[in-house]
């Protein structure tokens, strides 16, 4: 997994330096339009920050007991009049209902907190609406993405990025400072045009996670199918008998490890793929084809769908000998051996096989449980490039190793046993090798001294083909320059 894509913070764009004249602001007054959920939690999260708080709603009187007795709850122009920041907490909808107040407005601060129902709902953001309905006053775009839980849960919830704009430096830097006072980290995501952007934050659903998702579900069905038919269909066909009780079980837990496997393979084949492309182009600078970047960006994820899914094979695995349906064949089973009087029933071979492949399996289980771990933010950071990328890289690739050898064990010599091959399909185990022995195959081959120096010198900058200016002297004792290949 890229280091850079842990080590990114939630939000792109630098944060808002800490400054230390940011203590002033706790103790000026703040103002709050709108008396709603996000209005009382704000203002109590104000309040405990040290502001003072004065709400303006259009009902004072029946609003004034939802609110902590330090704030003070008035009408909305005598609010606005007691501060020149304030909070607007009112939904897009009703800004319009707010035009009265334009002239007591005129000069101030106005914080727009308000999100949308849909992505890129109305033309411009709710903030530039805002800011068309009352020129006269400053709109920064702040505090949309804190929910009015977050707001009450207060430092105990730990920190969070607030994203903010504005058109006017000096405004953005007052929201920013009550932000930081407030115990939010705001991260300056520059001018007003940016609003849009920060509207559409919370309405994302995990972005990130969609391709990976689609990739799991689509690799659970494909192996889910194939199982299916091998494990249930072909019995029932070939021997009229009845399997179908392995569905919820068997057939998933044989599903799972297939999926997880592939993942964790799919974690690490587009950098074989990038490594192959700078290989055979001579140079880093050339761009990867688009589907090869998105997917060398979405290695977290499936990383950590691939850890989901060995997890959940761990579990299945744990629980198999507690079915009805074990108990019933482990019972027939002793009862056919006292029949035909069979004693020794040991298979060293056997014993040995399922001894190395539980323990590989929970190796392997193992560190990738450590790489989902290290591949939290909070704990990659903790880590330096080096530690990160030998353990993301380096363990990773044991962990295939690994997971390799127990899928191997798994299967012995299936593969080469006739009557495995179902409707004349291959045991599942052996379509799942396909991908990971090929990446295994390709980092041996990538660790031959001539191959590594090259890549080497490649991701160092070195480039096939270049030219590069020298400089010759000519007979004469001048000095004359020429192009020569730096390819050599
Ligand atoms: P809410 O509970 O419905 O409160 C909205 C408030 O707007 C009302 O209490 C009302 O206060 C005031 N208001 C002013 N003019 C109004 C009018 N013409 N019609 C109706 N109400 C009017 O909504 P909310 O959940 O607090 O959300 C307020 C804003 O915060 C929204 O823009 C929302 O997108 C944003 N926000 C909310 C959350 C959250 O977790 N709730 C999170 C992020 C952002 P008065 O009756 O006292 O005037």
């Amino acid at each position: 997994m890229s280091g850079g894509d842990m080590a990114k913070p939630l939000l792109g764009h630098q944060n808002t330096e800490r400054d230390p004249s940011i203590m002033p602001a706790a103790g000026r007054t703040i103002g709050v339009l709108g008396s709603g959920d996000f209005a009382r939690s704000l203002a109590i999260r104000l309040v405990c920050s040290g502001f003072k708080v004065v709400v303006g709603s259009r009902n004072p009187k029946r609003k004034a007991g939802l609110f902590p007795s330090a704030a003070e709850v008035t009408f909305q122009a005598e609010a606005v009049k007691k501060t020149d920041v304030i909070f607007v907490a009112v939904f897009r909808e009703h800004y319009s209902t707010l035009c009265d107040l334009a002239d007591v407005l005129a000069g101030k601060i106005l914080v727009d907190v308000s999100n949308n129902t849909e992505i890129n709902h109305h033309k411009e953001s709710n903030a530039e609406y805002l800011a068309s309905l009352f020129p006269a006053c400053t709109v920064v775009k702040g505090f949309n993405v804190v929910s009015a839980w977050t707001l009450q849960s207060g430092a105990r919830d730990g920190n969070k990025q607030v994203p903010i704009c504005s058109n006017n430096q000096e405004a953005k830097r007052t929201v920013a400072e009550i932000a930081q006072v407030m115990g939010f980290t705001p991260v300056d995501m520059g001018c007003m045009s940016s609003a849009c952007e920060i509207e559409n934050i919370p309405l994302r659903l995990l972005p990130a996670w969609k391709i990976p998702t689609f990739l799991a579900l689509g690799l659970f069905l494909c192996f889910f199918t194939y199982n299916l038919v091998r494990q249930v269909i072909h019995p029932y066909i070939t021997e009229q008998k009845n399997k179908f009780y392995k569905i919820p079980v068997e057939v998933v837990n044989t599903t799972l490890p297939c999926v997880a496997y592939v993942m964790l393979s799919l974690v690490y084949l587009p950098g074989v793929l990038a490594a192959c492309s700078q290989l055979y182009y001579g140079t880093k600078y050339r761009r990867f084809p688009d589907w090869l970047d998105q997917w060398l960006q979405h290695r977290k994820q499936i990383g950590l769908l691939s850890f989901f899914c060995a997890a959940l094979h761990a579990v299945y695995s744990l629980c198999l000998p507690m079915r009805r349906s074990h108990r019933y064949q482990l019972i027939e089973t002793a009862v056919k051996q006292a029949v035909e009087k069979k004693m020794n029933i040991w298979v060293e071979e056997e014993v040995w096989r399922m001894e190395i492949y539980i323990s590989v399996g929970i190796i392997a289980l193992g560190l990738l449980s450590l790489l989902a771990i290290t591949s939290l933010p909070s704990i990659a950071n903790s880590l330096n490039w080096r530690e990160f990328s030998f353990i993301q890289s380096t363990l990773g690739f044991i962990a295939l190793v690994i997971s390799t050898l127990h899928t191997l064990t798994y299967g012995w010599s299936r593969a080469f046993d006739e009557n495995q091959y179902k409707f004349y399909l291959p045991p599942t185990y052996t379509l799942t090798l396909l991908v990971p022995c090929t990446i295994i195959l390709a980092k041996v081959v990538f660790s031959l001294p001539c191959v590594r120096q090259r890549l080497l010198r490649i991701r160092r900058g070195w480039e096939k083909g270049r030219y590069v200016k020298f400089v010759l002297p000519s007979p004469t004792g001048e000095y004359s320059s020429g192009e020569t290949s730096s390819n050599v």
